[in-house]
């Protein structure tokens, strides 16, 4: 199974797709996360996307989709990908769905995760990362007992440098002019769930699971090992 979580940036699409990971044998691949492993390494592929990612900019579709089309296709990924952040134009959707072609894969499900403009800004601005055990954290949401200190493990916790409001605010306007015309491309192949990505992260769980009918499936395996 192949799935696509596709959405504004603070929609919830790393949160959600990390428990689909868990839920399911599908490997989490975010584009933006492995931008963000190549700069911290300095890679020439980091050292390329640098200035697009510090500016809110998409980084341009060749060095992108070389990226992902190198990842998904390794052994890990062999049971099915949750594509996070990729596609975000229809240059890369046409090159991931002419890959999967050539690999006999197929794409199965396109989440479309939404939440209000005032919402998303809030997410991500506020947003906040253990540099240590990487837990997750608001300032307006969710915020750490002590500023600026995981509860979990006293690590230092970090803001993303595009996290600012100027950039998140321009993240945003890219999304609605470049990323928006896909929903419209999944949707006419049949393949899209629209989500509503408002409320807490079990809430909209629940809801990204049953549109994948994988309540179903649990439940009957539930029942299987029942006597
Ligand atoms: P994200 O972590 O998904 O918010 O992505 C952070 C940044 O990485 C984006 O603002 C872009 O600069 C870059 N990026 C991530 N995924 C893509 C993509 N599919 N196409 C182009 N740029 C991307």
């Amino acid at each position: 199974m192949n799935v696509i979580l596709v959405g504004p940036p603070g929609a919830g699409k790393g949160t959600q797709a990390a428990v689909l990971e868990e839920k399911t044998k599908l490997k989490h691949v975010a584009s933006g996360d492995l931008f963000r492993q190549h700069m911290l390494n300095e890679t020439p592929l980091g050292l390329q996307a640098r200035s697009f990612v510090s500016r809110g900019e998409l980084v341009p579709d060749d060095i992108v989709i070389g990226m992902i089309l190198d990842r998904v296709f390794q052994p890990d990924c062999s049971r099915g990908v949750i594509f996070d952040g990729f596609p975000r134009t229809q240059e890369q959707a046409q090159a991931l769905a002419h890959a999967l072609q050539l690999h006999h894969k197929t794409l199965d499900a396109v989440v479309f995760l939404s939440a209000p403009r005032d919402t998303l800004l809030k997410r991500i601005v506020g947003r906040q990362t253990c540099r240590t055990c990487q837990t997750p954290y608001n300032l307006y949401y969710n915020p750490s007992r002590e500023e600026g200190m995981c509860d979990l493990c006293n690590g230092t916790l970090y803001t993303r440098p595009d996290d600012n409001l100027e950039t998140a605010r321009h993240r945003l306007d890219v999304y609605m002019a470049q990323t928006m015309p896909l929903i419209e491309h999944y949707r006419s192949l049949g393949l899209l769930h629209e989500v509503d990505g408002l409320g807490d992260v079990h809430e909209v769980t629940a809801r990204v699971v049953q549109q994948l009918g994988l309540a179903s499936t649990e439940a009957e395996e539930h029942c299987l090992t029942q006597p």
